[in-house]
């Protein structure tokens, strides 16, 4: 096998694995589906075999998965709304109670931190760095899962506190935010738009597929510029997301967020960010104004 198939295998089983435990599903139940024996299935979501395409088109329809989308990504994406209650109620997943109240936080927000903490941190560490914290690293594998802020800040942290996240590495960590594949599903609404604002109105529409731990709004746009507020959501007073390590860091990472996927798909800036007022400096809430560089 080459290193390409060899990723093919790895990325199948992982989804397999994390589908069945999305639906609620017992390797039995799945095997039985598919015709095929317990010991198989394992080996499915071991690495250790690939599905036959007859195989896999039969588990995706049992799992409500899109074969094609799901096979390329390795991420199961229905593109939902941050919502109350858990979008799947059977799954499996195990996650420590102290993420798993106030579900204002979808996967899909969380994935460029994932991305650079394994960047950072070396492949693996992100498994470790699951186990340590009671839950189950497939689990983010699914981008409409929900959990609260906390997760973020604990990824946060640990990289502040082992020396690999600095404010001058703001940039490299949004450096993602402007490849399609870290928005998910989404990235088809993103393909469709044309210039650096129509992108990041766009964004704003879909913010609560991301979060709704700030509110998002747009308030004035002309040919040139738009003007965005970030307001917390009140369930934030019960996190410590400003504290004395992280200060005004997320307020930053958004602006960052903001300019680079402005840029989306291209290799150069097209847009400045300047904030006119921040929450994190005494304000109720963040206003940024967006240029287009002309
Ligand atoms: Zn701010």
């Amino acid at each position: 096998m080459n290193s390409k198939e060899q990723e093919d295998v790895v990325r199948t089983a992982a989804v397999i694995r994390t589908a069945r435990k999305l639906r609620g599903k017992i390797q039995i139940e799945v095997a039985n589906h598919l015709g095929v024996s317990q010991s198989f299935l394992s080996k499915l979501e071991h690495a250790r075999l690939i599905p036959s395409s007859s195989q896999w088109f039969l588990f995706c329809r049992f799992m409500g998965i899109n074969p094609a989308r799901t096979f390329e990504s390795g991420f199961i994406d229905h593109c939902l709304s941050v919502a109350g209650n858990n979008p799947y109620p059977q799954s499996l997943f195990k996650v420590h109670p102290r993420y798993d109240f106030h579900h204002t936080s979808k996967v899909r927000s969380v994935l460029p931190f994932i991305q650079y903490f394994t960047a950072q941190l070396g492949e693996g560490k992100f498994d470790k760095f699951c186990e340590e914290n009671s839950i189950d690293p497939d689990f983010f594998r699914v981008l409409d899962n929900q959990l609260n802020i906390t997760f973020t800040l604990d990824l946060i942290t640990t990289l502040m506190k082992k020396g690999v996240l600095k404010r001058t590495d703001l940039q490299k960590l949004v450096q993602p935010i402007s490849t399609p594949l870290i928005h998910g599903n989404l990235h088809e609404d993103y393909d469709q738009m044309t210039g650096p604002l129509e992108l990041v109105q766009c964004l704003i529409q879909n913010k609560e597929k991301y979060e709704t731990n700030f509110k998002y709004q747009l308030e004035e746009k002309d040919n040139r510029s738009l003007v965005v507020s970030v307001a917390p959501n009140p369930v934030l007073t019960q996190f410590d997301y400003k504290n004395e390590l992280l200060g005004d860091f997320l307020c930053q990472y958004k602006q960052q967020y903001f300019k680079r996927f402005a840029s989306y798909k291209a290799a150069g800036e097209l847009a400045t960010i300047e904030e006119k007022q921040c929450h994190f400096h005494g304000h109720e809430r963040c206003i940024y104004e967006i240029r287009a560089v002309a």
